[in-house]
């Protein structure tokens, strides 16, 4: 290469960005392959740099990119989360952009003008001027990316069947069958062909044999579900009103606030509607795919073939394959969880974010970014209205709205044959002195469930704890058996026979006496959702019961499975965790038991009991959303907690009202900004130093709370101890300052959290 210019290049690693030469005229954003001292790597060009380091300098291996590959105002957006959450372009690019979607240089421009002639020419301005064109739709480049491998990718799947191996295999189904099993069961069509190098035909044999069959991605999860034919409803007066009251020409952020089932839904397919009409994109989000079947088959039969799903459960290739089409303009509606509103969509014309409170939107892992918080500056950007949806909206949003930040739009009219409905509280402590020892299943409870069961209906019992036991204790000396890697307590699992740890996931077989003091007197506290289960069989002998939690759903499919069978009326009673909260309707659910509505509010955690709130709304919301009138009981130590007195009278304004003036009392959010600064180390004192240093540079920033170093709630994870500083301010700016006034160094021991939600851990 000649003529080569010091550029500074991040790298995907926890390193400072570094200078290399590289040809003159490479784009920021474009990616490029390095050699680090450690291997190669891959690099993102954040431009020349004018002033390298006076050692000698290292070329670059290779141009990945022909030009940028994110549309412009995806960079803009890159660049505000970097900079808000103190992050680097190339941790946030593998988010949009996976490793694996690359350009193919052999793309012709024109007749007998590669991508590759240009490169060979140094012609680095016309390449950038064929990206912009391409961007701006001037330019189709139809084979741009290798998707020779991947045709129907993204499309269909090709799986196993129980069905036993053919007596007789021809070699190329043996093929087959072989790579099959390699890849687990289940691969791509085009990607199974390709690795075989069969015809269709072969597949076409298999499949009549029943060996294999084929599965369209979209109804992988939605299986066994009836093509739900697109059903066109009137909107009521309200709906036609929300749908009016948004400008789909200019940017703003509304808070659309209505009870699950008042109709969000259809105001959003109609919005979508109107913009896909106008040619424009739309990015649709939501907490969780696999909960949401119903969401897609709507949608897919609404926008037949433009609906792409992007979700954690897909592997390497089919997110690859998304991306592709995204960049291609191939599927104009975009579902996606938290990364998809870094989507490389262009031209949107509108973003949808439902279920705004949901916690999954938040990253707890680096970089911890806020889908919601980046959908609203991404609408600002793109000038597109964002409507963000809920029955239960988080504070921030509804404090927005209220500022008239948001706009705010209702939906008070409840849906036809859905009824509230009754919520009935249990006190725990009126129980225990009326049996003189601790409860689990209240008479009460009790009463409806047998009534339920008798009706041939279905109950759903919910305590927030999995395992049998919460912990063991020792009663001779009062110890209990902690993880030796971390500050926790094991949990003991009855099947296992094992105690466990819920952070590290350390193991090891109870022991039959204490490792304390010897004695033999050991017992488990606290029953969690194993022990219910155990507890049921034994009260209700006749019933089929169904368990629904971490342990027994860790097999990808095996929840949505469970579901759609207690939805199918295959169960009676459902006991599980907080995930049966979500998502499906149950026909013939008509009770609702919380075991323990109190677990939630214990944590130490400003949120705790709007967390509550929201889980008891959500839980209650489960009964009676059939045509049969639905009870819940909700058993309490706190009848008189403002987080369960509302959601026993289900209402959210009634909550939002009493908890923002305790907010605002004790500065916290949404009347204050915070972010969390964490760090670990292998003694104390190592994690506690770096925090103090960074407290000490602090201190001169005006406006500015800053509470710590203290140790972490969970004081030591794996062996590493755990301190954090919490940073308070009125308002985000001092924050802001804080993070120019002592920018922490990439890979360092110090991270950060920005706007963090989650201080119980
Ligand atoms: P949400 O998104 O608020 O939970 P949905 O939009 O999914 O509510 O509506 C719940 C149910 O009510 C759906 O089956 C939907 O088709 C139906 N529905 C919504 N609006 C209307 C309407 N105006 N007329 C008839 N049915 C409606
Ligand atoms: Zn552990």
């Amino acid at each position: 290469m000649e003529n080569l210019v010091p550029t500074r290049i991040e790298l995907a690693r926890p390193l400072p960005p570094l200078t290399y030469l590289a040809p003159p005229g490479l784009a920021p954003g474009m990616r490029v392959a390095v050699r680090l001292r450690t291997g190669r790597t891959h690099g993102v060009v954040l431009g020349p740099d004018p002033e390298p380091p006076k050692v000698k300098l290292r070329p670059i291996d290779a141009v990945l990119d022909p030009f940028p590959l994110l549309p412009p105002r995806l960079w803009e957006l890159l660049a505000f989360a970097g900079h808000y959450y103190g992050c680097g372009l190339a941790h946030l690019l593998p988010l949009c952009l996976p490793q694996a979607v690359v350009a193919d240089w052999e793309t012709p421009l024109a007749p007998g003008r590669r991508l590759c002639d240009l490169r060979g020419a140094g012609d680095w301005a016309g390449l950038a001027q064929a990206g912009a064109d391409w961007h701006a739709g001037a330019l189709a480049l139809p084979t741009l990316f290798h998707r020779r491998g991947l045709r129907g990718a993204g499309v269909t799947e090709v799986r196993r069947t129980e069905a036993p191996n053919p007596p007789r295999v021809t070699p190329s189904q043996a093929k087959v069958l072989l790579a099959l099993e390699k890849g687990g069961g289940a691969m791509l069509e085009g990607l199974l062909l390709e690795a075989c190098a069969v015809g269709p035909a072969v597949l076409a044999r298999l499949v009549e044999h029943g060996v294999l069959e084929r599965v369209k991605r979209l109804d992988l999860l939605s299986q066994r579900r009836e093509e739900t034919a697109d059903r066109r409803v009137v909107l009521n007066e309200e709906q036609r009103k929300a749908v009016a009251g948004i400008d789909l020409e200019r940017f703003s952020a509304t808070l659309l606030y209505g009870i699950t089932g008042s109709g969000k839904t259809e105001v959003y397919l109609e919005l979508a509607g109107q913009v896909l009409a106008q040619g424009k994109r739309i990015l649709w989000l939501v907490p969780e795919i696999g909960l949401t079947p119903r969401l897609l088959s709507r949608l897919e039969a609404r926008f037949p073939g433009k609906v792409a799903v992007g979700h954690a459960g897909l592997n390497a290739t089919e997110k690859q394959a998304d991306v592709m089409r995204l960049l291609q303009d191939e599927a104009p509606l975009f579902v996606g969880v938290r990364n998809a509103v870094l989507a490389p969509l262009r031209n949107v014309g509108l973003i949808i974010v439902d279920e705004e409170q949901e916690g999954s939107y938040k990253s707890e892992e680096h970089p911890r970014i806020h889908a919601r918080d980046l959908a609203i500056k991404r609408a600002q950007l793109e000038g597109c209205p964002v409507v963000l949806g809920s029955a239960t909206p988080s504070l921030e949003s509804w404090q927005a709205a209220d500022l008239g930040k948001y706009r705010l739009l209702r939906l008070r009219e409840r849906p036809q044959g859905v009824t509230l409905p009754t919520v009935q509280v249990v006190d725990l402590r009126e129980c225990f002195k009326a049996e003189r020892k601790k409860v689990v299943f209240s008479p009460l409870l009790h009463k409806y469930m047998r009534e339920t069961l008798q009706n041939g209906q279905q109950a759903m019992l919910l305590l927030n704890r999995r395992g049998f036991e919460n912990f063991w204790m020792c009663r001779a000396c009062g110890q209990t058996f902690d993880c030796p890697h971390c500050a926790l307590s094991l949990t003991y699992h009855k099947g296992a026979f094992r105690l466990r740890c819920h952070l590290c996931g350390y193991e090891t077989v109870p022991p039959e006496v204490c490792i304390h003091c010897g004695a033999e007197h050991l017992r488990g506290v606290g029953e969690g959702t194993e022990q219910i289960e155990a507890m049921l069989r034994a009260a209700y002998p006749e019933a089929r019961i169904l368990r629904l939690d971490r342990d027994t759903t860790s097999r990808r499919g095996s929840l949505e499975a469970g579901l759609l069978a207690a939805e199918a009326g295959e169960v009676d009673i459902l006991v599980g965790t907080q995930m049966l909260a979500k998502g499906h309707t149950f026909p013939k659910l008509t009770l609702v038991g919380i075991l323990n509505a109190d677990l939630g509010l214990k944590i130490p955690d400003f949120r705790a009991a709007e967390r509550t709130f929201q889980l008891l709304t959500q839980v209650a919301g489960r009964a009676g959303r059939a045509e049969l009138a639905g009870r819940v009981l909700l058993q309490t130590y706190s009848p008189d907690h403002p987080a369960i007195v509302h959601a026993v009278a289900q209402n959210f304004e009634a909550f939002a009202a009493e908890e923002l003036p305790y907010r605002e009392a004790l500065g916290y959010p949404p009347y204050a900004a915070m972010s969390l600064y964490r760090s670990e180390g292998d003694t104390p004192v190592a994690a506690l130093e770096p925090l103090a240093a960074l407290k000490k540079r602090l201190l001169t920033v005006p406006g500015l709370r800053i509470l710590g170093p203290l140790e972490a709630p969970i004081p030591k994870v794996k062996d590493r101890y755990r301190m954090q500083l919490v940073l308070k301010a009125g308002a985000r700016p001092p924050l802001a300052e804080a993070m120019r006034v002592a920018p922490l160094v990439a890979g360092g021991v110090v991270t950060l959290d920005r706007d963090p939600l989650n201080f119980g851990v």
